[in-house]
């Protein structure tokens, strides 16, 4: 945070703030009719589409730890995990409101910076930010960002459409920015004279950056699109493959194998996994916030899916007596765990 140059809040008051931090952000989509000003934003979307709404609350302690994540990359990735959320209902983001409570810690400088990471999200992506609310707090910050999509009736994707013989796909590659976590935290242990290891993040940028400034996938999202190609179910991966493999099964009422060696993994995850002496697979299948996408597609698709980069084929679903299963490379079958909300904190290296 700023200590050198530092504006108290109070120099501008609450109005004054969100006018400052709110003035260059104008609406530019067509169903922002509109945005800050009033008592409410006002929306305009065409009958035939769906409205697709969703909310993320993050607490300073809690989701993100200021010693290590710069302002600027909190208020992108607050931005981001949201988007990605839509992205993974087969939507097309077009607003956000943004809600902050702000400690004294805080001053003006602070927040420019978090309003600057919030406003590269929102060019990326094409979404208006139309409103929120801002009131003071007494233990640290907290942020709560609202978004709203939009598709088509027929486009909507749900984690409930598996069916048995789909195939399983993954995006991009898992475990990074678990990884990038566990190194900012040995960083922060470094920093505080808790371990005699010195700061070392060369040859890691990769993992800190998937940590520190994810990505939601509209790429993938528009490829498949471009490909005819629509997923029976589809999920973000926010607390790992496990986890979300595990909801799109239970909604779908159907159960599924994965293999080990088909997981998508990154050079340096593999690498950071054998320094900190963890199971590269439990990273992968455990460690959240990777934001990448799964989804399960109809085996008729699987020529075509296999011509999209970035996409890997992982596995299939089954009938649901068969439960949600790993085949590891030497041919073992483990049952997938739903570690959830902060995977590995306790020692774990169970699959
Ligand atoms: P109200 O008293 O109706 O809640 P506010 O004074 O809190 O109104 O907000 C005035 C306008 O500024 C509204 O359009 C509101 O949505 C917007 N706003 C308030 N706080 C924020 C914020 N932190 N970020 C973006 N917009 C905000
Ligand atoms: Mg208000």
């Amino acid at each position: 945070m700023n200590q050198t140059n530092r504006t108290e809040i109070a120099t501008l008051g609450e109005f004054g703030l969100i006018k400052h931090l709110t003035q260059d952000f104008k609406p530019k989509n067509k169903s922002t009719q509109y945005g800050i000003g009033d008592d409410c934003a006002v929306l305009s979307y065409p009958s035939e589409k769906e409205i697709l709404v969703t909310t993320d609350l993050l607490m300073e302690g809690v989701h993100f730890d200021l010693t290590y994540v710069p302002l600027k990359h909190l208020g992108y990735k607050a931005v981001m995990v949201n988007l990605s959320d839509i992205y993974a209902m087969n939507g097309t983001p077009r607003q956000i409101t943004l809600s902050v409570a702000l400690s004294k810690r805080f001053c003006i400088e602070d927040m420019e910076e978090f309003y600057a990471g919030v406003r590269i999200a929102c060019e990326q992506h094409h979404v208006d930010l139309i409103g929120g609310d801002t009131s003071s707090s007494l233990t640290g910050l907290a942020i709560s960002i609202t978004c709203i999509g939009e598709t088509d009736k027929e486009k909507v994707i749900y984690r409930n459409g598996a069916k048995e013989t789909n195939l399983i796909c993954v995006t991009g590659d898992l475990g990074a920015a678990y990884m990038g976590l566990q190194l900012l935290e040995r960083e922060k242990a470094v920093f505080k004279g808790e371990k005699e290891i010195q700061p070392d993040f060369a040859g890691k940028e990769y993992l800190l950056e998937r940590q520190l400034k994810p990505e939601a996938r509209r790429d993938i999202i528009e490829k498949l699109a471009q490909a005819g190609i629509k997923p029976t179910a589809m999920i973000d991966i926010s607390d790992g493959l496990s986890s979300e493999l595990i909801h799109i099964c239970t909604q779908s009422n159907v159960g599924c194998r994965i293999y080990e060696e088909h997981l998508p993994l990154d050079y340096q995850t593999a690498l950071m996994a054998e320094e900190l002496n963890m199971n590269v697979t439990t990273c992968a299948l455990n460690g959240g916030e990777d934001y990448e996408l799964v989804f399960t597609i109809n085996i008729a698709d699987h020529d075509k899916i296999t011509q999209i980069e970035g996409i890997k084929l992982i596995g299939h679903i089954t009938k649901p007596e068969l439960g949600c299963g790993l085949i590891t490379r030497d041919g073992q079958e483990f049952e997938l765990k739903a570690q959830g909300w902060n995977p590995l904190k306790e020692e774990n290296e169970e699959i």
